[in-house]
């Protein structure tokens, strides 16, 4: 789609609100004059007292005309509140226009991040009642009722475990770059044959670095509240490697007591008897096993060498094990899947009565396979009904949300949802998702966030993505956790 503007040069924001309403277009600024079919033009005019920003989107022979315009603050405000007013002026602009053009609304309206509950928790925290902050999701943001809802569950999971972090405490999240083989959808760096060779090296530095980063938590008095170890797929490693990691970490960090311990045991065809023993005894006591789907075609068709027998082989394996809880991931737009099977794959996994069920949305990561070879895949309608599906049947079974995350180039424009049955809302996810407090990565592509909530800062400093360049930069990486602050 062209773009020509005037008063303002806002390309950022107005890409932001594009990609949620017309996720297949690209923005092209010409240099022409407009007047032409799929084009937009977006003005502002900025008065002593008031902005005004107009939109005008020709799409298909028709043409939307929309304006939005809102008082400037009286006292001369700070360029940083004026900035922001602008910014969204022009997107409601834009928004209404777009709306007008397509018919329908998307399920987050305006909203555009990654993080929609910390709309309501800002809210809430500023002295908002939770109906009010709902009220500004729905009349300011536009968002639907069933986000809205969702959203809302989140936020008070997000407050209530915000409300019992102490200041001293961090979570800890240590990534194993490897899989057995790479995913459709997946965008991730690990080639299948390069596992076996770099696993033993890898595991070396990761170590030193565990050990690292310990010495300067202990320093500071500092506390662990959660362990994550995902990946990639951290089953890849053998059972003694497991534990050893486990007990290296047990021994390096001062950890909170019964605190909550996760191990992503995600593609179901590395998981072994032997492994899950290994991580109960190095102290998991919550894991994640992910058939994402549980169609044999469908598992196919996203690049996974395992069926549905497998699946509930590992199942069976993880129950006798006995651990606090477990997840299970499943996600909605797989290529080969339809509703009805998305439904088939959601009731079968509540029949194994896992505590936690992560309900995905497929999103087309860059470098994806299925991104690259142009795969059909369900549309944003059917996806609309798998999701809503998961909504119903989750709630019945007594499963809330209480977590969700959005990203780029999601099916439909929807999102991820953690559900939980009550009590088993994992403490790292919230922490994590909702940057609650800081959270330490360590190994290929963790990324630390050194969050300071009261002064509303968050800092990100990243180990390299791919586990060659991880131990080639162990000095720099060993570095900077000697000198890790909180
Ligand atoms: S298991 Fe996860 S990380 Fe590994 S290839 Fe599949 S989606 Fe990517």
């Amino acid at each position: 789609m062209k773009l020509f503007f005037s008063g303002h040069n806002d390309k950022y924001a107005v890409e932001q609100t594009m990609l949620i309403l017309f996720p297949q277009e690209r923005p092209e600024y010409s240099l022409e004059a407009p007047g032409g079919d799929n084009e937009l033009e977006l003005h502002l005019h900025t008065g002593v007292s008031f902005l005004t920003a107009s939109a005008v989107l020709r799409r298909n022979g028709r043409t939307f005309h929309r304006q939005c315009r809102v008082r400037r603050s009286p006292d001369g405000t700070d360029s940083v509140t004026e900035d922001r007013l602008r910014r969204r002026t022009l997107q409601r602009a834009l928004y209404w226009a777009a709306v007008d053009c397509l018919g329908v609304e998307p399920p987050w309206g305006m909203l555009s991040g990654v993080r929609p509950v910390k709309l309501p928790v800002r809210a809430v925290q500023n002295g908002a009642t939770f109906a009010q902050a709902e009220a500004e999701m729905r009349t300011v943001y536009r968002v639907t009722e069933t986000r809205r809802s969702l959203a809302m569950d989140c936020a008070k999971a997000s407050l209530k475990v915000k409300s019992s972090l102490l200041p001293n405490e961090i979570s800890l999240y240590i990534g194993i770059p490897f899989c057995p083989t790479r995913c459709a959808y997946c965008s991730f760096v690990s080639a299948a044959g390069q596992t076996n060779r770099l696993i033993a090296p890898y595991l070396h530095v990761l170590h030193e670095e565990i050990a690292t980063a310990g010495v300067a938590v202990k320093e500071q008095g500092l506390l662990i509240r959660s362990v994550y170890i995902g990946g990639g797929t951290p089953t890849t490693l053998s059972a003694r490697d497991l534990f050893d990691l486990l007990q290296a970490i047990r021994v390096a960090f001062p950890l909170k007591p019964n605190l909550e311990f996760t191990v992503e045991a995600g593609r179901p065809d590395t998981i072994t008897r032997e492994k899950l023993q290994a991580i109960k005894s190095g102290g998991g006591n919550r894991i994640s096993v992910n058939p994402q789907s549980m169609s044999d075609h469908v598992l196919c068709a996203m690049g996974r060498a395992h069926s549905v027998k497998q699946i509930l082989t590992a199942w069976e394996l993880v129950q006798a094990e006995g651990f606090t809880a477990v997840n299970m991931d499943l996600i909605a737009g797989l290529p080969q899947d339809s509703v009805s099977g998305f439904e088939t794959s959601l009731d079968q996994v509540l029949s194994l009565s896992p505590e936690n069920i992560t309900v995905h949305t497929l999103a087309l990561k860059r470098g994806s396979r299925l991104r690259e070879e142009g795969t059909r895949l369900p549309g944003g309608e059917e996806v609309s009904q798998m999701l809503d599906y998961a909504w119903n049947r989750l709630r019945q079974e007594g499963f809330s949300p209480y977590y969700l995350y959005r990203q780029k180039f999601m099916s439909g424009g929807f999102e991820n949802v953690g559900w939980c049955k009550l009590g088993f809302e994992s403490d790292y996810n919230i922490c994590m998702m909702e940057e609650l407090h800081t959270v330490l990565s360590l190994g290929a592509g963790g990324v630390t966030k050194q969050v300071r909530y009261h002064e509303g800062t968050i800092r990100r400093f990243s180990n390299p993505k791919y586990p060659q360049e991880y131990i080639r930069d162990r000095e720099r990486i060993l570095e900077e956790k000697r000198c890790f602050t909180p």
